[in-house]
């Protein structure tokens, strides 16, 4: 039995605290922070497993490293916000202890993330012996996984990959975002970005877009966005052509999206007004919805997965690997909506490996360098079956 410490209790947050409850023969203690603690309770006061709950923030290494010493986590899982990164991850070096996230670094006054600032941590964990796992929600995390177990059962080679996370649900909001707004808003506002023959391509944000038949759900716009599994994939997949990340979007959504943009409500620059400054894009997080209060009416499903195609011997092989998640089946279950869910699934999964010492080393990690078979087997057995189409 062991400790883990989870930081951040969003709509992930709740989801990974709940999952690990039901496996209490790995997580003996949990202990949830967060800079608002009153969310903290919240979620403990409805659990049957006791739950210990802390105020953090995590912006603030010397915060986390008392908490960390009061606690004595053997994992610290980061479902805060990728801001808290290298915070926590200085923390865990100061102590000692295990690292988990969900979302790779971002700094919060330039909307860029990649994994330099993290994989520049590699030569300190692996001085002291600890492991960072790196990106294990779903996208980046199970797509990643998706990519190692296709390499490893199905394919001699891999040419093509095309990543493609499909929501279909309503949560009957006419606008709102699945994660954290701002996280969320930042990305898709980026230019899109993809690998095609040694070089990456950018195309203007949303330009790029085409309809595919997603299984159980039927025919879907998706859009060609940038996101950050596509860094590592291009590391640790060699001799790739090209891979893309797609993401589907209704209208509905490009429409709200694209006026907030035109009225500079998606900035994140500081803007002076009545004497205050404030940034628009933390403004509007203000005034969505919250990640976590979206479930309670959410219907519909998602389908995220990975079409690769590839040769094995001489014959040309494609596979699609994915899931389907139902966002009601979701909230019966754990009291969240399908995205927080398969976020916080795959990262209790994560967990699970590491602190078993199923998945052990000592440096920073991303999550396909790991024999993919037993975490492929975890997500069948904790609610996030998986299918294979030949295709
Ligand atoms: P939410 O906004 O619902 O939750 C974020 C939580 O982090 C809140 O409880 C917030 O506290 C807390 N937090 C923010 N700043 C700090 C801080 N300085 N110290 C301590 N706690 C802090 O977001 P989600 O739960 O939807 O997302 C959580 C993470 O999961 C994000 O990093 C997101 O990018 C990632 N994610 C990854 C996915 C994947 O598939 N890999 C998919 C979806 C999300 P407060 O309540 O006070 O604001």
């Amino acid at each position: 039995m062991g400790k883990v410490l989870i930081i951040g209790a969003g709509g992930v947050g709740n989801v990974v605290v709940r999952k690990c409850a039901m496996v209490p023969d790995v997580f003996g203690e949990i202990c949830l922070a967060s800079r608002t603690v009153s969310k903290c309770e919240a979620i403990a006061r409805d659990m049957d497993f006791p739950v210990r709950t802390e105020k953090v923030d995590a912006d603030d290494p010397a915060q986390v490293i008392q908490l960390i010493r009061s606690f004595k986590p053997d994992l610290v899982v980061n479902v805060a916000l990728p801001y808290q990164d290298l915070s926590i991850m200085d923390a865990c070096l100061e102590t000692k202890t295990h690292y988990m996230d969900t979302a790779n670094y971002e700094p919060p006054n330039e909307a860029k993330f990649c994994y330099k600032w993290q994989w520049d941590y590699r030569e300190r964990f692996k001085e002291k012996g600890i492991m960072a796992l790196l990106g294990c929600g779903f996208d980046p995390g199970v797509t990643n996984i998706f990519c190692a177990y296709a390499k490893k059962h199905f394919f001699d080679s891999i040419r093509f990959i095309d990543i493609m996370d499909c929501n279909a649900g309503s949560h009957g909001h006419p606008f709102a975002t699945n994660f954290n707004p701002e996280i969320n808003i930042r990305e898709i506002t980026q230019k899109g970005k993809y690998w095609e023959d040694g070089a990456w391509r950018e195309v203007a944000p949303l330009s790029v877009h085409k309809t595919f038949d997603f299984p159980e759900i039927g025919p879907k716009e998706m859009y060609l966005l940038y996101h950050e599994e596509l860094e590592s994939l291009v590391n640790n997949i060699p001799g790739l052509s090209r891979i893309r990340f797609w993401m589907t979007f209704g209208q509905e959504y490009i429409t709200h999206l694209r006026v907030l943009e035109n009225v500079g409500m998606t900035r994140i620059d500081p803007v002076n007004f009545e004497g205050h400054e404030i940034v628009p894009l933390k403004f509007l997080k203000a005034l969505l919805p919250e990640p976590s209060s979206l479930g309670v009416n959410y219907t519909g499903k998602t389908n995220i997965g990975c079409m690769i195609e590839g040769t094995k011997g001489k014959k040309d092989v494609i596979k699609y690997i994915y899931n389907v998640c139902d966002h009601a089946e979701c909230y019966r279950e754990v009291k969240a909506q399908a995205i927080s869910y398969t976020t916080g699934v795959p990262a209790m999964i994560g967990a699970m490996l590491v602190m078993t010492g199923v998945w052990k080393g000592a440096g920073v990690f991303n999550v396909e360098e790991f024999d993919p078979d037993p975490f492929m087997a975890k997500l069948n057995e904790h609610g996030l079956p998986w299918v294979v189409k030949e295709l």
